[in-house]
C-alpha cells in the first residue's frame, strides 16, 4: 500500500509499506529495532545502528521542532495546482526527520527555525485512489484516529 503515500508516489513498494496504512488510520509510525531499541523516522526495516532486520512499528506523537522550511513558487510535475506552497522539515520527538507540507494552522510568514510544531497525518481529498500524507501544524493541533487495531 506504499503507493498510497504522497501526492505522487515515487517509491510504490517498500519493506515498511504498512506505514501508509497507519497514516490512513491517523497514526504516524516510526520503527523500533527489537534488538537494540533504536527508534527512527521514517521507519526503516534495517536498523541503522546494529543492522538487524528485526523491527516493529512504534507510534510517534508527531511533536517536533522546525529544522528548516521553504516556500515553493515553481512547481515540480504534478504540483502545478498547489503553488505557492510551503514545505517544512521537522526534527521529530523520538528521533528522525520529516518533510511535510506546512498546514493551515501555521502562519507561513512568521515561521522561525526552532518553532515547536505538530505533524498531522492526512488523507488527500477525494482521490480515486487513496493518497496519504502529513502536514506540519501548530502545537496542540488534533486529528481523528481509527480505533486501535485488534480491540474486539
Ligand atoms: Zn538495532
Amino acid at each position: 500500500m506504499f503507493h498510497w503515500f504522497g501526492k505522487i508516489s515515487f517509491v510504490p513498494y517498500s519493506k515498511v509499506q504498512d506505514f501508509a496504512v497507519h497514516l490512513k488510520d491517523g497514526r504516524l509510525m516510526g520503527s523500533k529495532c527489537k534488538d537494540c531499541g533504536y527508534t527512527t523516522f521514517p521507519p526503516r526495516a534495517d536498523c541503522p545502528e546494529c543492522l538487524s532486520d528485526n523491527y516493529e512499528f512504534t507510534e510517534y506523537t508527531g511533536k517536533g521542532t522546525l529544522f528548516t522550511f521553504s516556500t515553493i513558487a515553481a512547481a515540480p510535475t504534478g504540483f502545478d495546482d498547489v503553488v505557492p506552497y510551503t514545505v517544512a522539515v521537522v526534527d521529530l520527538e523520538g528521533g528522525g526527520r520529516l518533510l511535510g507540507w506546512a498546514g493551515d494552522t501555521l502562519d507561513k510568514d512568521k515561521l522561525t527555525i526552532g518553532d515547536e510544531v505538530q505533524v498531522v497525518p492526512r488523507i488527500l481529498g477525494e482521490a480515486a485512489d487513496i493518497k496519504v500524507y502529513y502536514t506540519v501544524e501548530r502545537p496542540g493541533t488534533t486529528w481523528k484516529k481509527a480505533p486501535p487495531p485488534h480491540l474486539g
